[in-house]
């Protein structure tokens, strides 16, 4: 998607410090952060919402967003933490790529 900003970030056509990266995924932390970790986990593929999901493939990526966010916890060493996702604008989404938001006070 070319006006997407979190494609953007993925493709890194918006120089964008990354957390973590691999083939599928990457996270950085949220611009606006509500916790003193903020971070938003991301498949590179353009997945719009997780309760519009059709797909299998798209499903199962979506659920990889879990494993990512277990890795990050346990670099980071963070205990407690909290595990969002948005779906839709009367539920708090603004930006319409999947995004899984690690929030951690630890
Ligand atoms: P949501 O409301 O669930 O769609 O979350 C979108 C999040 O993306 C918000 O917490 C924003 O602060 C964050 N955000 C928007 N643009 C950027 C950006 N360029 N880099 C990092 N985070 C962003
Ligand atoms: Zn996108």
């Amino acid at each position: 998607m070319t006006d997407c900003i979190f494609c953007k970030i993925a493709n890194k056509e918006i120089p964008t410090e990354l957390i973590y990266e691999d083939e599928n995924y990457v996270a950085f932390n949220d611009i606006a952060p509500k916790a003193k970790t903020h971070i938003l986990i991301i498949p590179k593929k353009h997945i719009e919402r997780f309760d519009e999901i059709e797909s299998t493939e798209d499903l199962k990526l979506t659920e990889w967003l879990f494993t990512v966010a277990h890795k990050i916890i346990k670099q980071k060493n963070l205990h407690g933490c909290r595990l969002q996702v948005n779906c839709g604008k009367d539920h708090g989404q603004e930006v319409f790529h999947i995004h899984l938001h690690l929030l951690s006070n630890s």
